[in-house]
């Protein structure tokens, strides 16, 4: 084979390395997408969760001082009763007391009830636009899945392609480049292989020797020094 030739397929498939990288990149980025996606809409259902949570907490305090008002409201009206039954000045003016003091105290609680009311009403209003989040992020979610469903076909089938030619591409290269060239690339795949950049591995930046740059100039097989990475001289400007 041509020496042009062998220097031009070593860079044609780093080339294809690369993109096959790039297009893995993307098809594992989809799903991390997809993923964060719901990852936010679980937040925001949490959140529509605690909006609804402390409405209900509201109301439980709420009924509680009602209930409690109804039960001092019929204790008064116990002793108001009492009081015309009264035998003494002493007795009446004790249940006087009484009965102004529980007075007083339910005075506080009627209060009390209006700004648990007040309270209620206020925290009503975070639920619709927590619902509404919820939905929003829910649509986002769908349509992020969908476009990453179809995106993915695509990229499969251009992952597909590629491993085609790049197995076209490595049965063109000499034999006794192919075993070092493997070896180079099985883990690392394009990072298996570096243009040179000037006097250096594009790789690494080790300077590469006279000896080698003649050697790949031959199209032979140079591999880094620094790094291990097949080397190929960059594509002519
Ligand atoms: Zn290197």
């Amino acid at each position: 084979m041509a020496v042009v030739v062998v220097t031009d397929l070593l860079r044609t498939l780093h080339r294809m390395h690369r993109q096959l990288a790039d297009l893995r990149d993307r098809l594992t980025g989809g799903p991390r997408q997809v993923a964060a996606f719901k990852a936010r809409l679980a937040a925001s259902e949490a959140a529509f969760t605690a909006a609804n949570d402390a409405v209900k907490k509201g109301k439980v305090t709420a009924d509680q001082k009602q209930l409690q008002l109804r039960t001092s409201e019929s204790k008064q009206r116990d002793l108001e009763a009492k009081l015309n039954a009264c035998k003494t000045n002493r007795e009446y003016q004790t249940l006087k007391e009484q009965i102004a003091a529980d007075s007083m105290a339910m005075k506080v609680l009627e209060d009390e009830i209006l700004e648990a009311l007040e309270r209620i009403d206020a925290l009503r209003k975070d639920v619709p636009p927590a619902e509404q989040q919820v939905a929003q992020i829910k649509k986002l979610v769908a349509e992020k899945e969908d476009e990453v469903r179809r995106e993915k076909a695509q990229l499969e089938a251009e992952v597909a392609r590629i491993e085609g030619e790049l197995a076209a591409g490595e049965r063109e290269l000499p034999a006794d480049i192919v075993e070092a060239y493997r070896r180079a690339v099985k883990t690392k795949g394009a990072d298996g292989m570096a243009p040179i950049e000037g006097e250096s591995c594009g790789g690494c930046f080790q300077r590469i020797t006279d000896m080698m740059m003649s050697e790949v100039l031959l199209g032979r097989m140079v591999i880094c020094r620094g790094c291990g990475r097949v080397l190929f001289p960059a594509a002519p400007a």
